[in-house]
């Protein structure tokens, strides 16, 4: 069995992702944060630091009571919706959130994005949801972001951006990247007229075809 990451190959995961999300277009000015669990809790992004200044001792640990040490940078204001999730998904290893331009214009259209194609099965399910606003940083946003990733490992939150979970901060990444790219795409079908959205048994075959798809297991039949 493969050994858990140290904590400073953690640390390091964490700025290399907050670092290409932000050279990826991803999360313009300071918005965004990146996390990944630790066996007392997670490691997450500081509040409000440049992404590009990021040092290994910046990076904050949090425990599962919510606690950082004294010392520490303030944790991302959004720290409680990382702790939350890893709570409530034991599943996963790394949360990145975004504001990435086109998944935002949807989450403040209010518009998730339906099977309009096949990809969107990359989220785990039929569509990519929307969770409801709240106040950034509140328990209340918490509660609808922990809600959302019941079903699927990326949604959109209204009035402010999208959360992807993965196993690892990379890995979160290039989901939230995927999401990203499905909402330009939506956008684009939108803007030629109503879009034809894939049947729930089509998308459940695709489901069922991603679980053997690329490297993910043995040779489909
Ligand atoms: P932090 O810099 O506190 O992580 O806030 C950015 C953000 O996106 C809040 O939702
Ligand atoms: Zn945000």
């Amino acid at each position: 069995m493969k050994a858990p990451p140290t904590d400073s190959a953690l640390r390091k995961a964490i700025i290399e992702t907050a670092q290409a999300m932000s050279a990826r277009g991803l999360s313009p000015g300071r918005s965004g944060n990146v996390s990944a669990r630790t066996a007392e809790g997670m490691l997450i992004t500081p509040s409000g630091v440049p992404y590009d200044a990021l040092k290994l001792g910046d990076i904050v640990p949090v425990d599962f009571e919510g606690r950082a040490p004294p010392r520490s940078l303030k944790p991302s204001s959004e720290w409680r919706f990382h702790l939350d999730a890893y709570r409530a998904r034991t599943d996963i290893g790394a949360i990145v959130h975004t504001h990435s331009r086109s998944a935002t214009a949807l989450a403040c259209a209010r518009k998730a994005i339906p099977a309009f194609h096949y990809m969107v099965a990359v989220a785990g399910g039929r569509d990519i949801p929307l969770v409801p606003y709240a106040t950034f940083g509140t328990a209340e946003l918490s509660k609808h972001v922990v809600a959302g990733l019941q079903q699927r490992n990326a949604c959109l939150m209204a009035n402010h951006g999208q959360i992807a979970v993965a196993a690892t901060p990379a890995q979160a990444l290039e989901l939230a990247a995927e999401v990203e790219s499905l909402a330009q795409m939506y956008i684009d079908v939108l803007a030629l007229g109503s879009p034809h959205i894939l049947s729930d048994a089509e998308m459940d075959v695709v489901i069922e075809k991603f679980k053997s798809y690329g490297q993910n297991a043995q040779r489909a039949k």
